[in-house]
C-alpha cells in the first residue's frame, strides 16, 4: 500500500496503543457500573475516581471541579447553555469571539434567539481576540466571557489570561474551549483565572466519544439532559468507564512528553513553512506573527481553490483539510479567516497542516516534493493568480 503522511491532528488524532491497553480490561472483565455498591461497581468508580484526578491535574484543577462528558462539543454546550440558565440576576450577556468553533457559536446563538444578549467580539488580522472590544463591551448585566485557547483553523493563541481578567473585573464568569490546546501546551487553570473549560480526549489520542468540563469550586450549572446523579448530576448517564480511563491515560502520555513533543512540532512546522515559503510563490501563512499551537499551520495559496488542492494532496497520501464547511451544498469559506480579513476567494484556498504523535520529518519532505507541482498546476488551470 502507498505510503500515507496524516497531517490532520486537529480533526482527530490516532489512539495509541498503550491508551487501548489501559481502556481493554474495562471492556472486557472489568465491565461494571460506577454507581453499583458491589465489588465490578467498586472496581468501576476507582477507575473513575483515579481518572478524575489525572485529568484535573492536567489543567490545576481539583478532582471534583472535573465532569466527564461525551465530547468537547458537549462540554461547550453544557457550559455556556448550563451556565447561563444559572446566571445571577440582571446578567444576561454573553460576550464570545466571531473565531469560535461551531459548538461555541451555535450554542451562542441559540441563546440570542432565546433572548440572551450576545456580543461577538472581532479578531485581528492575525486572530486575536480584540480584546480592546472586550473592555468596552463587559458590564454589569455580562454573565459569561467565552473565548477558546487555541484556535482550530489556525492554532493562534488567545492571551485568556488577559481576557479573564477583563470579565472577573466586570463580575463575569470566564470559560474557554481548550480541545485543541490541553495536552499540547500547559495550562493552569487557577493561575489563568478560568472559571470553566472544555476538553475533548479524541484531539490527544484518546477515542473519539470522551471529553470534559473543568467547572471551578463553587459554580452553578443548569444541567441541559437530565436523569441520575452521574457526574454531580451535571451530565446524567452511566458514565463510559472505558473511555474515561482511556482519556486518563492519554492525558498521562501528554503530560510526559509535553515539552519534548512541542519542541519537536513547532520545528517541523517551522520547517514545512520555510519550504513551502521557499518554493511557492505568493502564498500567506495565517496568524505567523502570532503565538500559536506548536505543530499547527494554516497557509493560503491564492489563485487556487481549497478543495481541489486538498484532493490533489490526498492522491499523493497526505491528508490535510481546508477551514471550508459545506452548507447547502455550497462550499462556504472559514468564518475565520474570513474574520481575520481574509478575501473569501483567497480564503477558500487555504489548507490547515496539523501534527501530533506520529508526524515525522518524512512527511514534511514529502509535502515539500508534491505541493509546488500541484499548486503550479492548479494555478495554471485556475488561468494564475
Ligand atoms: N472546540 C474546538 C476548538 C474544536 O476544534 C473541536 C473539534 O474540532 C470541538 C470544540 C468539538 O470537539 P468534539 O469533536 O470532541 O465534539
Amino acid at each position: 500500500m502507498k505510503q500515507r503522511y496524516y497531517f490532520d491532528h486537529n480533526a482527530t488524532t490516532p489512539v495509541r496503543p498503550e491508551v487501548i491497553e489501559a481502556m481493554m480490561p474495562y471492556l472486557t472483565h472489568k465491565f461494571g457500573n460506577a454507581s453499583s455498591a458491589h465489588s465490578y461497581g467498586r472496581e468501576a468508580h476507582l477507575a473513575m475516581e483515579r481518572s478524575r484526578e489525572t485529568v484535573a491535574g492536567l489543567i490545576g484543577a481539583e478532582p471534583d471541579e472535573i465532569v466527564f462528558t461525551g465530547c468537547g462539543t458537549e462540554s461547550d454546550n453544557i457550559a455556556l447553555l448550563g451556565y447561563m440558565q444559572s446566571a445571577p440576576e440582571g446578567r444576561n450577556g454573553l460576550i464570545t469571539s466571531k473565531v469560535e468553533h461551531s459548538a461555541i457559536m451555535k450554542a451562542s446563538a441559540r441563546l440570542e434567539r432565546d433572548g440572551f444578549q450576545v456580543t461577538w467580539l472581532d479578531v485581528d488580522g492575525s486572530c486575536r481576540v480584540r480584546l480592546d472590544m472586550l473592555k468596552e463591551a463587559v458590564s454589569s448585566s455580562t454573565a459569561l466571557v467565552s473565548i477558546m485557547h487555541a484556535n482550530n483553523e489556525t492554532g493562534v493563541l488567545q492571551n485568556i489570561e488577559e481576557a479573564a481578567l477583563i470579565a472577573h473585573e466586570a463580575g463575569a464568569l470566564f470559560h474557554t474551549d481548550a480541545v485543541q490546546s490541553t495536552g499540547k501546551i500547559h495550562i493552569d487553570v487557577k493561575k489563568m483565572g478560568i472559571d470553566m473549560l472544555s476538553l475533548s480526549g479524541h484531539k490527544l489520542n484518546a477515542p473519539k466519544g470522551v471529553g470534559a468540563l473543568y467547572i471551578r469550586k463553587g459554580i452553578t450549572v443548569t444541567p441541559v439532559t437530565y436523569g441520575g446523579q452521574h457526574e454531580y448530576g451535571i451530565r446524567p448517564g452511566t458514565e463510559n468507564i472505558p473511555w474515561i480511563v482511556a482519556l486518563a491515560r492519554a492525558v498521562e502520555l501528554a503530560w510526559e512528553s509535553m515539552d519534548e513533543k512541542a519542541d519537536i512540532l513547532s520545528k517541523l512546522r517551522d520547517r514545512l513553512e520555510r519550504g513551502i515559503e521557499r518554493d511557492i510563490p505568493d502564498v500567506i501563512i495565517n496568524g505567523k506573527e502570532a503565538p500559536r499551537l506548536p505543530g499547527t499551520t494554516n497557509i493560503s495559496f491564492p489563485g487556487v481553490d481549497g478543495e481541489a488542492l486538498l484532493f490533489s494532496i490526498d492522491t499523493e497520501g497526505v491528508a490535510v483539510s481546508t477551514g471550508s464547511a459545506c452548507t447547502t451544498g455550497e462550499v462556504q469559506p472559514s468564518h475565520v479567516l474570513i474574520a481575520m480579513g481574509r478575501e473569501p476567494k483567497v480564503a477558500q484556498g487555504s489548507l490547515r497542516f496539523s501534527m501530533g504523535w506520529g508526524t515525522s520529518a518524512e512527511g514534511v519532505e514529502h509535502i515539500l516534493r508534491v505541493l509546488p507541482p500541484i499548486v503550479e498546476r492548479l494555478r495554471n488551470i485556475a488561468g494564475g493568480i
